[in-house]
């Protein structure tokens, strides 16, 4: 599939050429329209299947078309995704970085084990997207730097992943500080029982992808 079929904006389209990718990917090809819609959405998707961009591309044209709801002189958070490892919190961030770049939004990154004085200056500076794992998040909301009340879209990448890990306290915390009025979408390597209640109690009448 074509990526201009897929109803993306001409900033998200100049991207992919940039980045000379020539079709949409099939998680792509499924997810990009649905959530363009707006749907909720419930991807199963292993890595390498180009399921960042599934998330981040209608999500990156979402928050530049769009009217923001709210006028507000500082810059708040429209779009928080969380995820379970540093590692995959900075790959997340420069895909948004990549795709984005035609965009005027900016991302940055929070992850723990490191000093987080840089993470609240960056924070503090005003950004569109925050790429997190869930720990550092919910230390930095704890302590007031993080304000998640305009959040738009929430995304879970490797939500799987992150039960594993233990982050389900945290995770919850986090989820029900964002409002309930948003646009969730949620991504699992595999579906155990677990995640299946999850996308129950977080997901609102989501489409279902798999690939
Ligand atoms: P992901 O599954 O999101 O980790 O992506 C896996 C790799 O596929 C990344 O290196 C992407 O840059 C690349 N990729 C994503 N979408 C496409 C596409 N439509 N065409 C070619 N490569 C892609």
């Amino acid at each position: 599939m074509k990526f201009d079929q897929l109803g993306l904006s001409e900033s998200l389209l100049r991207a992919t050429r940039a980045e000379g990718y020539e079709t949409a990917t099939p998680i792509q090809a499924q997810a990009i329209p649905t959530v363009l819609e707006g749907h909720d959405l419930m991807g199963c998707a292993q890595t390498g299947t180009g399921k960042t961009a599934a998330f981040a591309m209608p999500t990156l044209h979402t928050l530049s078309e769009g009217n923001q709801r709210t006028k507000l002189r500082t810059r708040p958070i429209r779009a928080l995704v969380l995820v379970p490892t540093r590692e995959l919190a900075v790959q997340v961030t420069a895909s948004f970085a990549k795709y984005g770049k035609f965009t005027q939004l900016r991302s940055t990154t929070i992850y723990g084990g490191v000093n987080q004085n840089p993470q609240v200056r960056a924070l503090q500076k005003g950004v569109d997207i925050v790429v997190a794992t869930p720990g550092r998040l919910l230390d930095l909301m704890n302590q007031g730097h993080v304000d998640l009340k305009h959040v738009e879209v929430l995304i879970l990448d490797e939500a799987d992943q992150m039960l594993d890990m233990g982050f389900l306290p945290d995770l919850t915390r986090i989820v029900s500080a964002v409002p309930k009025d948003r646009q969730t979408l949620m991504f699992s390597a595999t579906m155990p029982d677990a995640i299946r209640r999850l996308a129950g109690q977080w997901l609102n009448d989501p489409k279902h992808v798999q690939v």
